[in-house]
């Protein structure tokens, strides 16, 4: 499926896809000065509908104040442009791209004397981990590349910059023939995947790496802790050394793009049966029959985005 869709919303309004562009010396093309949400959109029966729009809109908006940014719009304004755009394009489902970056003016590094451009893309996109990552589970590695230590990068923060870390555990997983890399943390700890945040069963304990283990506070991460806790598991928030990993019963990821997919191996040794377990089961049973509409949803986690009213009636 092509990245496409006919209309970008930039700056205000509302551009064609191949118009969309910038200029060479904007500062985030240099140093990586953006902030970004990933934010998916499923198809319910009654239509389209925007999964956890205001935590991800919550977490542009702090990304932006780590980052010092300056935003030029307000939560609400962004909420509603951000429905536009799906609307707009047509979509049953799709997967959204917020994007805010320093732009054109000055290339010092300090970098504030640019304006901040703020953009919502948005475009098909299926499953991450490749169709049968979530029936059969994914393959991974654990990297070479540890995540950024909590004082040379801020991990709450989905800030452009930092995501080259990212590009490192994801390319050395892709050329040693691994799905993804699991990166730990600047104390050996395990901390995440590359764009996922990760869940471990160990004797039906469910152990997931704090805040404090250089992870983003994954939206999904909180979805499925809401799941697990509803199934009755308590859950651990734990530091844990790489060798957890091998001898666990379940792993599974969370993130927007990956949305709940089980780990079927680490460094080549077989998760539990190297088949998905029941929990991981039980919350890919909820998560998606709650962002299908199959199942009521109790959270309040969607936000439908009705069809324009037709015009002069
Ligand atoms: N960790 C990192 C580094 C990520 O980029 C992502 C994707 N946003 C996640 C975890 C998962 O977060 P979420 O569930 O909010 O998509």
């Amino acid at each position: 499926m092509a990245m496409r869709s006919d209309w970008i919303w930039m700056n205000g309004e509302f551009v064609a896809w191949d118009d969309a562009n910038v200029h060479v010396t904007t500062h985030a093309l240099h140093y990586g000065s953006s902030v970004f949400e990933g934010i998916r959109a499923y198809a319910t029966p009654e239509g389209p509908a925007v999964f956890r729009l205001q935590p991800h809109t919550r977490r542009l908006f702090n990304s932006a104040k780590i980052a010092r940014m300056e935003m030029p719009y307000g939560e609400e304004e962004f909420n509603d442009a951000l429905l536009e755009v799906v609307r707009r394009n047509n979509f049953e489902s799709c997967y959204i791209r917020p994007l805010a970056f320093r732009g054109s003016n000055v290339l010092g590094l300090e970098g504030r004397k640019n304006p901040t451009n703020v953009c919502i893309i948005a475009w098909d996109w299926g499953k991450y981990l490749g169709n049968d990552a979530i029936d059969n589970g994914v393959d991974v590695q654990v990297s070479s590349w540890r995540r950024l230590a909590p004082d040379t990068g801020a991990s709450m923060a989905k800030i452009g910059g930092q995501y080259v870390n990212s590009q490192f555990i994801s390319m050395e997983a892709h050329d040693n023939g691994f799905a993804e890399g699991i990166a730990l943390d600047i104390n050996g700890q395990v901390s995440e995947g590359a764009g996922e945040n990760i869940f471990v069963i160990v004797n039906g304990e469910v152990i997931t790496p704090p805040s404090h283990a250089s992870i983003l506070l994954g939206v999904t991460r909180d979805s499925a802790l809401t799941i697990l806790k509803d199934l009755g598991y308590t859950i651990h928030y734990e530091q844990m050394s790489r060798e957890m990993l091998y001898i666990a019963d379940e792993i599974f990821f969370t993130g927007t793009a990956a949305e709940i997919t089980p780990v079927r191996s680490v460094d080549r040794i077989e998760v539990g049966t190297g088949k998905p377990g029941p929990i991981t089961k039980a919350v890919q049973e909820e998560f998606f029959a709650i962002t299908s509409g199959r199942k009521p949803d109790k959270y309040g986690w969607l936000t439908v985005v009705r069809k324009a009213e037709p015009q002069g009636k």
